[in-house]
């Protein structure tokens, strides 16, 4: 099947007088080109359910539909299901249509509890919720590969001793591999951002960290002083923090954005192991 048969996105939006709605995020992808190439990132789709947040007016849905996979798509804005809707026939029942707040979905329930890919174009505005919220959940969530604000995408692969490195890179790294794939200009959107966007390709780590609630409260604390040295920086969580750096096996005037992976991990369990 070729999404090309379809009338364009372009004339959809205006034969339905629809236009960008900012509050909820919405900057569309109107170029099959793109939206193919961000399904061709996902991997191998084909038999796979994928669960899509913000379908809009629906270019990344189509490029996904063609690779074969069942999609579920959760978009909060009523105004798209006319648009949406035609896309079920087109592709013989994969599509599923839940009109909603992606922030309180139950995708497992949605997919009834079946692996699944998370593949979106996100909204700005929910993008990082939205992300730590798929972090935590499993065993249903499979892959995923996420539009986000190309600084976001940054601070989401950072590595120690950067500055775009903190509390989202140490919590992403905890379960997953994460990699920028690639950049998308401002002018590839309908209407453009302000600033440009990227692809975050995130694939399960062989070792996930349980515990991400401790990580989240240590990186906290840490990064809430990012400048300060360790053992000031930890007395948002303890008073006196160098028994605790100390179990970890981390120097007391080391700061946040040294620490790396591993480091984290062992301060979460030792802070675990105090609380
Ligand atoms: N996927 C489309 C594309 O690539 O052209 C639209 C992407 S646009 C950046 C974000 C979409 O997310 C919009 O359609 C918007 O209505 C929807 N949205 C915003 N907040 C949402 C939420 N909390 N839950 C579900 N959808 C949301």
């Amino acid at each position: 099947m070729n999404a090309d048969e379809l009338p364009t996105l372009r004339d959809e939006l205006e034969a339905h007088g629809l236009w960008a709605n900012k509050g909820l995020g919405q900057h569309f992808l109107l170029d099959l080109n793109i939206t193919r190439r961000i399904a061709r990132t996902a991997g191998e789709l084909a038999g796979q359910q994928v669960i899509e947040v913000g379908p809009g007016p629906g270019g990344l849905t189509r490029a996904l539909l063609e690779t074969g996979a069942h999609v579920t798509a959760i978009e909060k804005d009523p105004r798209f299901l006319p648009l949406l809707e035609p896309l079920i026939e087109w592709s013989e029942g994969r599509l599923r249509i839940v009109q909603g707040d992606a922030l309180e979905a139950d995708e497992s329930e949605l997919v009834n509890g079946a692996r699944a890919a998370v593949i979106s174009n996100l909204p700005y505005n929910v993008g990082t919720p939205l992300l730590v919220k798929w972090l935590k959940a499993r065993p249903w969530r499979g892959d995923m590969t996420l539009m986000f604000q190309k600084e976001v995408a940054q601070r989401i692969v950072a590595k120690p001793g950067s500055d775009a490195y903190g509390r989202l890179a140490v919590l992403a790294q905890a379960r997953c591999d994460a990699r920028l794939e690639f950049t998308v200009p401002a002018r590839a959107f309908t209407p453009p951002p302000k600033i440009a966007s990227a692809i975050v390709r995130l694939t399960d780590r062989a070792d996930p960290y349980p515990h991400l609630e401790a990580i989240e409260r240590v990186t906290a604390a840490a990064f809430g002083q990012r400048r300060k040295m360790l053992r000031s920086a930890l007395r948002a969580l303890t008073p006196d923090a160098e028994p605790l750096l100390r179990a970890a096996g981390l120097e007391p005037t080391a700061r946040a954005e040294e620490i790396d992976q591993n480091g984290f991990r062992r301060l979460a369990d030792a802070w675990r192991a105090t609380a």
